[in-house]
Formats: structure tokens, C-alpha cells, sequence
């Protein structure tokens, strides 16, 4: 039987990020289950070239998520400004040209972006943790109460060999629909807690993002910030996705609904984003270096069957563990959306798993 004073589920921002504050804490007693055979959940950064484009998450705030800029700078992560320079196109309908604006210069926030991507916040993370703790293609499927105030936690590889580890805590980095939706708890989660979980939505869960690559920014030369509004679609919302230098990019989130996109394949709508791409920024448009769809809502680790059919949005945080229970002490909620400050958020995750992490050593 495998053993160890943590099991972490789930290898995303907050799982990674609680594990590197284990280590910065001494304690090397833990593990890590993921059911993905990638770590970083919804931080997924794709290369082509020599740059990597987010095809999931892709800002923060710095004024207003300091804790999460604190960490950025910790792991000496470089920073640029997201490209909002010139005029924002709006598109009202197919048959008719977009229409040039000016951006209204408010006094919006500033939405820095990663260098090399979002996922390199979750790869830098890694290298301070030992990769033999870091188990992924390992789906945790139940986790069992055992004799001595213990849990065990039973995942499955791939190809079906079941692991069980014996633990004391588990912190659950996982979103708290997914939990409830995935996971088998044995005496089951209280009623109105595992209610609670399941009515929490997952931050983007529902969306799609197409990402197209060209050898550069050329819609800048025609004074375009490549950003875009949609009421034409399929893309609803379209920002300049281009790195610092050199090669050019532009992603948009899709409009059409999760359900409605299930009856769509995934070429139908690259045909479209592509078609769209050219209406907007002209025929050289048409033809990317590179693109990528990426549906969060058809993705088993993000998404479940409520994500699809109820939409997504920002919840306020649920409990993080059960009160008055006999899992109360054993096990807590670390991912993003159990943050009381940024639920959903990237800045959430870091948030969710220092205070998971503070409330489990106050503990010991
Ligand atoms: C398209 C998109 C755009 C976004 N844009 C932004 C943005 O610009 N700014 C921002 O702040 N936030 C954004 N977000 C949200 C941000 O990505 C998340 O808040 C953050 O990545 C959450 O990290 P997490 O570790 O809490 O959860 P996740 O990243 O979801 O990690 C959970 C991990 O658990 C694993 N897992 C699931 N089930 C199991 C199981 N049974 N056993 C073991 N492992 C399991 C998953 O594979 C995953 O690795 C966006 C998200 C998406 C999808």
C-alpha cells in the first residue's frame, strides 16, 4: 500500500501551487494524482514557431490580484501588456462590412500576459517539485474513509491498473462540480455540501477559444488592435494574441452555445473562425501559419454535463469542507473556485491553495 501525509488531486495551478509551497516548507511527504496525462488544467499554452499562444487562460490584473503578481515576479516569470493600440472592429452582421472604432479610453485595468505563455506559471512551478510526485494519467475515482482517521484514495491509469494510496489529508485541487461529478466518497460527501459543489459552476467550463497564428501582426499596419465585437459570430469577442515580437496572433471566444456546438464538428468550425478572420482583417487572414480550437466544454477534466446544458459564470465560493462530519479534517477544496476573492480566476487558484494550505498546518 502506498502512503503519504498528503494526497494533492489534481495538478492544475492550485495543485501544483500548494505543492510548491510544501516544499517551501519542508515537507516532502505528499503526492500529486492527475488525471490528465499533461499537468496545468485550464493553463494550456500551444507553440508554433518559437512562441506559445494561450488556448486557455490568458490575463491577470496586477492592481487588483497583487498575490498572484507577487508569485509571477517569485518565479522570475517575464510580463508584457495584452495589445489594445488602435482602432477595435464591431461586426453587426455577415453581410455587411465591420466597422472601424475607436477604443474608448477608460480606465480599465491593466491585462498583463505571460511571456511564453500562461502555462509556463505551471511549468515553473514544476521544476520545484520533485517529478516523481507528480503523477499524471492517474484519475482519482473514490475516496474511501479507512481505520485511524486515514482516507484512501483510489485513482486509475489509462489502461485500468488501479493505484491506492493510505493518507491523512486530502486537498482536493480539482473544481468542486467536478469533485462531485467524478469522485465516489465513501461515507458520502454531506447532502447539502456536495448540493453546494455541485451548483457551483466552473469558471469557463463552457467555452471554446479559436487561436490563429501568422508570420506577423499584420492588421497593426492597418491600424487594427485586433480586437473585435461579433454579433455575426461564430467568434463573439476577438483580442490581438501576438507575443511580444515576432509572430502574430489573434484568438476569439466562440458564441455558439456548448450544447448547439456538440452537432458542429471541429473543422466546420475552424472553417468558419477562418472565414470570419478574413471578413475582418482581410484575405491574408484566411490562411493562418498555425490555428487551434480548443472546447473546454467537451473536455472530461473541465467540464460536465451541467457546464453544457446550464452555462457557466462566476459563483461565489462554496465551503471548502464538510462541518460536523466525519470528513470534516480530512479532506479540502483548493481549486480556484472555492477563492472567496477570485473565484474562477488564475489568481483564485493561487488564493484557494494558500489558504487550503494554511488551514491544513494549522492543523499538525
Ligand atoms: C478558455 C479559458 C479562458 C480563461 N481565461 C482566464 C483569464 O484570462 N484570466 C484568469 O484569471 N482566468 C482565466 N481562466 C480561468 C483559469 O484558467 C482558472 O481559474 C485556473 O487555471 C484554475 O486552476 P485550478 O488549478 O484551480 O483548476 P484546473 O486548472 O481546472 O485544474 C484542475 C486539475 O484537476 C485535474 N482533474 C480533474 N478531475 C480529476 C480527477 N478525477 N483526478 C485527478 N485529477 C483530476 C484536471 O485535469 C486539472 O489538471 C480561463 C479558463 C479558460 C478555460
Amino acid at each position: 500500500m502506498n502512503e503519504a501525509s498528503i494526497v494533492i488531486v489534481g495538478a492544475g495551478l492550485s495543485g501544483l501551487y500548494a505543492a510548491y509551497l510544501l516544499e517551501k516548507q519542508g515537507i516532502h511527504d505528499y503526492v500529486i494524482l492527475e488525471a490528465r496525462s499533461r499537468f496545468g488544467g485550464r493553463l494550456l499554452s500551444e507553440k508554433s514557431g518559437d512562441a506559445r499562444f494561450d488556448l486557455g487562460a490568458t490575463w491577470y490584473w496586477p492592481e487588483v490580484q497583487p498575490k498572484l503578481d507577487s508569485v509571477v515576479r517569485e518565479l522570475r516569470l517575464r510580463t508584457f501588456l495584452q495589445y489594445e493600440s488602435g482602432m477595435v472592429l464591431v461586426e453587426q452582421m455577415p453581410a455587411a462590412p465591420a466597422r472601424r472604432f475607436n477604443k474608448v479610453q477608460s480606465e480599465s485595468l491593466r491585462a498583463l500576459r505571460i511571456e511564453g505563455g500562461m502555462a509556463s506559471i505551471v511549468e515553473r512551478l514544476a521544476e520545484h517539485i520533485p517529478p516523481e510526485k507528480i503523477l499524471t494519467s492517474h484519475c482519482v475515482l473514490r475516496i474511501d474513509q479507512a481505520e485511524q482517521s486515514t482516507a484512501l484514495v483510489e485513482a486509475m491509469t489509462p489502461d485500468e491498473v488501479v493505484y491506492r494510496v493510505r493518507t491523512k489529508y486530502v486537498l482536493l485541487a480539482v473544481p468542486p462540480r467536478i469533485v462531485v461529478d467524478r469522485i465516489a466518497f465513501q461515507p458520502p460527501l454531506p447532502a447539502s455540501l456536495a448540493r453546494d459543489w455541485a451548483d457551483c459552476p466552473t469558471w469557463m467550463a463552457p467555452h471554446a477559444k479559436y487561436v490563429a497564428v501568422y508570420p506577423r501582426p499584420f492588421w497593426r499596419e492597418q491600424g487594427l488592435s485586433g480586437s473585435g465585437r461579433s454579433y455575426s459570430g461564430p467568434m463573439v469577442e476577438i483580442h490581438d494574441a501576438s507575443p511580444e515580437d515576432g509572430l502574430g496572433g489573434v484568438f476569439g471566444f466562440i458564441g455558439i452555445p456548448a450544447s448547439t456546438r456538440l452537432n458542429v464538428s471541429p473543422e466546420e468550425l475552424i472553417g468558419l473562425c477562418r472565414a470570419q478572420m478574413a471578413r475582418l482583417f482581410g484575405i491574408e487572414a484566411l490562411t493562418p501559419s498555425a490555428d487551434w480550437l480548443k472546447d473546454w466544454s467537451q473536455d472530461e477534466f473541465t467540464a460536465t454535463t451541467a457546464d453544457i446544458s446550464l452555462g457557466g459564470g462566476h459563483a461565489n465560493a462554496p465551503a471548502t469542507s464538510p462541518r460536523n462530519d466525519s470528513w470534516e479534517g480530512r479532506i479540502s477544496g483548493i481549486a480556484s473556485e472555492w477563492s472567496p476573492d477570485y473565484p474562477g480566476y488564475v489568481a483564485g487558484a493561487i488564493d484557494a491553495a494558500t489558504r487550503g494550505l494554511a488551514g491544513l498546518l494549522a492543523t499538525q
